[in-house]
């Protein structure tokens, strides 16, 4: 974790204003066009479904899809999902937003400086309140975001955000209200309180979910769980399961789980428009929650004595070697050992290209990985360095 205190204290008017206004026109607008008595039924729904629409397109789209690489969608699902997500009104997929910002709050959870909206700040903070700081993300060019410029939907919409997220936010809301002559109130409610069921609902997921709730996977950060944000969130409930293993494609690993983000990429996987859903392994789970189990009964950690190292000792001639008969091998040098992750690299949250950057390349210069993986790139978890340990196979004699 980074020992700056640097904080950004500049307001970003632009955005403060946008947000302020957004609120009181909504609260306005529904005074006035009050529910029961002023707002036929149709519109209520409206909002309803647009509230969740939303919801999914930031749930299934930004957050799973764009943000965690949990599976991989057709185009017309990538498309779907990034109308429905502009409609969200929090920014495009594409950088320096929302995506990219929450790779660096898994990054750097709760870290005062490096995480965007880190917990630790306060539950307004992380809520609200970094909404209306400039920010100044220091560690923003380290995060990957190849696989996001390489999509053509997400380049599409960056480019045509602003109408994209005015079209499907508030135009195709009215015109669905002249359906049944409500072309007002399915504005004010389809489109402006709808959109603060959005934001706020969303925003838990930074505030709620680290404030209040159940930790049964890890108590590493300030992740939790609750039903109730499963509810408001299109099934983000479980924090703390999604915090400690963020490549997998549900929020919670058991079908009792609160997930509707989760069943509709089920039945797309099942009509074959979603592929390649990455899930944590059975064996990894129930470590993480034995693990907890025990510290919950007993109140400290089960002893983990680490075995001695009993294999092979290489230097760097025997590494290439290594690298030379089995050619694509990802071989990275952490601290005092050669570790092979090949098998890994489909799994590792932060994608392929970031490990593969760090793989020992003969009559290359060594580029270790112990910076990155010590917190320089990421605050590597208590499981994720569990997980290493399957692949160390030699100590590294410099
Ligand atoms: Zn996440
Ligand atoms: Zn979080």
């Amino acid at each position: 974790m980074s020992t700056s205190t640097e904080t950004p204290v500049q307001i970003w008017w632009s955005n403060a204003t946008f947000f302020f206004s957004i609120h009181v026109a909504a609260v306005l607008g529904a005074l006035y066009w009050r529910p029961i008595t002023a707002v036929p039924t149709p519109t209520l729904v409206l909002a309803f479904l647009v509230w969740q629409l939303a919801d999914f397109g930031i749930t299934i789209g930004y957050h799973r899809l764009y943000s965690h690489r949990a599976f991989r969608a057709k185009l017309p699902v990538r498309v779907v999902l990034a109308a429905l997500g502009s409609a969200g009104f929090q920014g495009s997929i594409k950088v320096r937003s929302v995506c990219l910002r929450h790779r660096l709050h898994h990054r750097f959870t709760d870290d005062p400086v490096h995480d965007p909206y880190a917990a630790t700040k306060g539950l307004f903070y992380s809520h609200m309140g970094w909404i209306f700081f400039k920010p100044k993300y220091d560690r923003m060019e380290l995060v990957d975001r190849e696989d996001l410029e390489s999509d053509p939907v997400v380049r599409f919409q960056h480019k045509h955000y602003v109408p994209l997220a005015l079209f499907f936010g508030f135009v195709v809301p009215t015109l669905l209200g002249m359906l049944w002559n409500d072309p007002s109130g399915a504005f004010v409610w389809g489109g402006l309180v709808s959109r603060l069921a959005i934001w706020h609902c969303t925003f838990l997921v930074n505030s709620l979910a680290h404030w209040d709730g159940l930790q049964p996977y890890s108590d590493e950060d300030t992740s939790r769980g609750t039903f109730l944000l499963a509810l408001l969130t299109g099934g983000e409930g479980s924090h703390n399961f999604h915090h400690s293993f963020p490549h997998d494609w549900r929020s919670g690993p058991y079908f009792w789980n609160w997930d509707p983000s989760k069943w509709i990429i089920y039945a797309l996987h099942s009509l074959g428009l979603v592929t390649g859903l990455r899930s944590v392994r059975d064996k990894d789970l129930k470590e993480a929650v034995e693990y907890m189990r025990y510290k919950e009964t007993h109140g400290i950690p089960p002893e983990h004595d680490a075995a001695p190292w009993t294999g092979e000792t290489w230097g760097l001639s025997q590494a290439y070697d290594y690298i030379e008969a089995k050619p694509g091998r990802c071989l990275v040098v952490i601290e005092d050992y050669f570790f092979d992750v090949t098998p890994y690299l489909g799994e590792h949250p932060g994608g392929a290209a970031l490990l593969r950057k760090y793989s020992v390349r003969p009559k290359q210069d060594l580029i270790e990985a112990s910076w990155a993986f010590d917190g320089g790139l990421n605050n590597h978890s208590r499981s994720a360095r569990k997980r290493m340990e399957d692949f160390k196979i030699a100590r590294f004699q410099r």
